[in-house]
């Protein structure tokens, strides 16, 4: 059975994910699809659909980590310029599943439209940020969210409205396989202004976060009333390293990778991270990162 047949031209097999994702780890995925329109989007899904493929959705890969021995099904890459679009009518910015937060942002400031400046220094997609509605302590994604189009593991496409959808602390209730773009209502701003907001949330980003190693950004969620980070500095694991995988000196809820790490590496230190918190504050880190293997 040829799964792809006609589509050949945005398959590819036993891909490595390492060049997609930001730890740069991580094994081939058995296939490895770039639709370049909806079509072929749709036609993808169906047939893993109909033939019980598992399915995995990529964005900028800024919030995860791919298992050393890859993934055994399709990866869905949605970075075609196609699933980037963005336009713009009145206060409400309509953005394309692929396209970055950094161009949204732009976009948004140059139009005079303020509101997304809180997810400054955030390098993934609008599809990855809604899954997850990504944010941090000046506001998340959701809050401007009027509504988000979806695609079903069968195909099927529908849109849901703001008040169906329930936008928590790093997570959301979408269930759906994919978000195709979303709708985001924004106040009209001097564009100036906006711009100064930019820069001051990129500089307090940029002291606070290893912005230029390789990560995936906050390993764990802050559990209720903490900090995660706070907590393994506490535990004296700050710098802990093991293989190629260490503990930010500069921001304890970041692991970061050198040359030569693999998955297994960030694995067994997020397994050590957990443990000790578990023993020392009784504590329960819950992942914000998302493992594929
Ligand atoms: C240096 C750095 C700083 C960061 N700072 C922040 C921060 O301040 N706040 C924050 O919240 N996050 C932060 N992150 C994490 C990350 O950037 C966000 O979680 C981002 O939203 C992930 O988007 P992505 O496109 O990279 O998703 P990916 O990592 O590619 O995927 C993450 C999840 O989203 C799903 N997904 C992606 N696209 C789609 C789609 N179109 N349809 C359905 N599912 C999809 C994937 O299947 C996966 O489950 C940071 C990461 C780094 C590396």
């Amino acid at each position: 059975m040829n799964l792809f047949a006609g589509l050949e031209e945005i398959v590819k097999f036993d891909e490595p994910l390492a060049p997609y994702n930001w730890f740069k780890l991580g094994g081939p995925a058995r296939y490895f699809v770039t639709p370049r329109n909806l079509d072929q989007l749709k036609q993808v899904i169906e047939r893993c659909n109909e033939n019980h493929v598992d399915v995995k959705i990529l964005g900028r890969g800024s919030n995860l980590l791919v298992g050393d021995e890859g993934v055994d099904g399709v990866v869905i890459r949605m970075t075609d310029k196609y699933f980037g679009q963005i336009s713009i009518e009145g206060n409400t910015v309509c953005a394309g599943a692929g396209a970055s937060i950094n161009r949204l942002l732009q976009v948004c400031a140059r139009a005079g439209l303020s509101g997304m400046e809180c997810l400054v220094g955030i390098p993934g997609s609008v599809g990855g940020a809604v899954k997850i509605n990504a944010g941090g302590r000046f506001g998340d994604i959701g809050s401007f969210s009027h509504s988000v189009s979806l695609m079903d593991s069968s195909g099927y496409q529908f849109v849901r409205p703001r008040e169906d959808i329930y936008f928590g602390y790093r997570e959301t209730n979408i269930m759906a396989k994919l978000i195709l773009s979303a709708e985001f209502t924004l106040t009209p701003d001097d564009p100036e202004a906006i711009g100064r907001t930019i820069k001051e949330v990129w500089m307090l980003k940029k002291i606070s976060q290893p912005m230029s190693s390789r990560n995936a950004g906050c390993v764990f969620k802050n559990p209720r009333a903490l900090s995660a980070g706070a907590l393994i500095d506490q535990a004296g694991l700050k710098g802990l390293r093991l293989g190629g995988a260490q503990v930010s000196e500069r921001h304890a809820n970041f692991i970061v990778v050198s040359d030569g790490a693999t998955a297994s590496d960030v694995l067994k230190l997020i397994d050590q991270i957990r443990q000790q918190v578990q023993r020392r504050f009784d504590v329960e880190l819950e992942l914000e990162l998302e493992i594929w293997r």
